[in-house]
């Protein structure tokens, strides 16, 4: 009996597999036509072009506008702001702090926070070392970045993707992109690619580390490249499709919890401890509602699953055991962005992008109905948003001049090309090199999002303040190219030009002693 009932569940599994196969052949076509584009007209000539108006490439563009020279940004979406707001990815981790309350990441970051802070978008004393991650109000945020770009005197272009390049040897001359006024061409000096997948730099060539199923055939190239360095880790090519849930009451959650404090997943992040105690700190003195990115309520899951009044996968998914149930509210908005999903997608394959998109529309029903059913305070609660951008951790990250490694960041924290500083909650800060952002084979390109920079362990420059310190060295790196030095390569810059341009922009590179070494003093 048992037998003939797993053979069936096989014989469906083969039949629903061929079906789908089938259903996705069908609509596809192995036919190739010829495409010529006609001549294209340069629609915009300018010094800096920035691709990508995430916050890499908000704060490239910024940085790049202030310091005087003509600078376009152009994004494929119809708002700023990448993931933090088509994404709702809002909280930014706040590694910018020493336990002894001293400010390292500093620049156009602490600027944006005091600013969102003044208009209510934050939390007053976002300077607190006790604070994980600071959960800011998107639009806010996005009024205030408008604003930086508007007075640093930024064009934006919106739904404008870049399609093609045009290059001379290893200088890019211009760029393609198509938008509602057909083809066009922008010419530039200097090129930042902030598009957080390197478009930019793949297609100029440069190798990539990419997932394998994308294009087999540059593993070779990357394996060469990394040679005995090691293999990309390949934790990271996972998605999350975040949404917000409007009208909590998070007093009645919390004393929940409190109450029931074996429900709270607590963890550690370098040496704060994030557990129930936090917990309490955060929402009482700060007004943030916060749960780690770990699985609280464990417990009330499994009873709901084996009641079968909730699902552990919905298609690819994975929800809340293994994706975790991550919870970043402010408490002036009575909502709460929810990271509770996981999926393994190609981020280079639109159908499979689209598919996650769609299926996981049900999964955040799913998780909302678990939350709404069980948790006191998510009574009257409902979603308000689920992001229309999908949150892919990584895709493509460059192979550049010099490609960092784990085991050299944890040896050698110092650089001589140093740009800024961050700590992941440890007692010793970490230097963010610029060559990260160096791609080989192109002279006039930097690669400025922390997702795509060269590097086999991303994820101490992926998080949202690091992304800000790369994008505005990135921005002046360019602009003093073209101000100073006259369309010169960013790597022949002398390193302490633009060390020097960052300190004058608010940027700190180290007490008095560091600046000395870096011959800065
Ligand atoms: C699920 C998830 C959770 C995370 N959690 C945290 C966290 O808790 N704390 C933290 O600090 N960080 C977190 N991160 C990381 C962080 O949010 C991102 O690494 C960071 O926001 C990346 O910013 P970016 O500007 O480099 O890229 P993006 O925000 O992706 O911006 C890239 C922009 O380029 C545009 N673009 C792409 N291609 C083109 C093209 N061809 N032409 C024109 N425009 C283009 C895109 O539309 C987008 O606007 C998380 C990320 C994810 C996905």
């Amino acid at each position: 009996m048992k037998i003939l009932k797993t053979l069936k569940k096989i014989i469906i599994i083969w039949i629903n597999f061929t079906k789908s196969i089938k259903n996705a052949n069908q609509y596809r076509s192995r036919d190739y036509i010829e495409y010529k584009p006609n001549s294209v007209p340069i629609a915009y000539d300018v010094d800096v072009l920035v691709v990508g108006a995430g916050v890499s490439g908000l704060a490239a563009a910024i940085s790049s506008g202030r310091s005087g020279v003509k600078t376009l940004l152009i994004e494929k979406q119809s708002i700023v702001g990448g993931l933090v707001t088509g994404g709702w990815v809002t909280p930014f981790s706040m590694q910018m702090m020493l336990e002894n309350g001293e400010l390292i990441t500093r620049g156009l970051v602490e600027e944006l926070f005091d600013r969102i802070s003044d208009m209510g978008g934050t939390v007053e004393n976002w300077r607190d070392w006790k604070i994980p991650k600071l959960q800011i109000d998107p639009e806010i945020f996005k009024y205030v970045v408008i604003d930086m770009l508007k007075n640093a005197g930024v064009k934006v272009i919106l739904n404008t993707p870049l399609l093609d390049v045009i290059q001379q040897n290893k200088f890019i001359s211009e760029v393609i992109i198509h938008n509602k006024a057909g083809f066009q061409a922008i010419r530039a000096k200097q090129f930042i690619d902030c598009s957080g997948e390197a478009d930019l730099a793949r297609l100029c060539g440069v190798p990539c580390t990419l997932n394998a199923d994308v294009d087999p055939t540059l593993i070779k190239v990357v394996n060469q490249a990394l040679k005995n360095k090691g293999w990309v880790k390949g934790t990271e090519k996972t998605a999350s499709l975040q949404f917000v849930i409007g009208n909590v009451n998070f007093d009645k959650t919390h004393d929940f919890i409190i109450e029931n404090p074996d429900h709270y997943a607590s963890t550690k992040r370098g040496n704060l401890i994030e557990d129930v105690e936090l917990f309490s700190y955060l929402w009482k003195k700060q007004g943030f509602f916060y749960l780690p990115h770990e699985t609280s309520f464990k417990e009330l899951i499994k009873s709901e699953v084996t009641k079968g009044d909730m699902s552990f996968e919905i298609g690819k998914y994975k929800l809340i055991e293994e994706s975790g149930l991550g919870m970043d509210g402010l408490r002036s908005s009575k909502s709460v962005v929810v990271n509770a999903n996981r999926i393994m997608l190609n981020p280079f394959n639109e159908e499979d992008v689209s598919n996650a998109m769609n299926d996981g529309q049900e999964v955040c029903f799913e998780i909302w109905k678990f939350l709404q059913n069980t948790i006191p305070g998510f009574e009257n609660s409902s979603i308000t948003a689920v992001a229309s951008y999908m949150g892919i951790r990584r895709g493509a990250q460059i192979i550049g001049d010099h490609v960092y490694t784990a085991e050299e960041r944890m040896e050698c924290l110092q650089y001589k090309d140093s740009i800024g500083m961050a700590s992941r909650k440890t007692e010793k800060p970490y230097e963010v090199p610029f060559s990260l952002m160096l791609p080989i084979g192109v002279d006039n390109l930097l690669v400025a999002s922390g997702k795509t920079v060269s590097t086999d362990d991303f994820l101490p420059y992926r998080t949202k303040p690091t992304c800000m310190i790369l994008g505005q060295a990135a921005g002046a790196a360019s602009a003093l190219c073209i101000k100073d030095l006259k369309n010169l390569n960013p790597r022949d810059l002398d390193i302490r030009d633009l060390q020097k341009s960052l300190i004058k922009d608010g940027v700190y590179l180290g007490d008095a002693d560091r600046l000395k070494e870096l011959n800065l003093l």
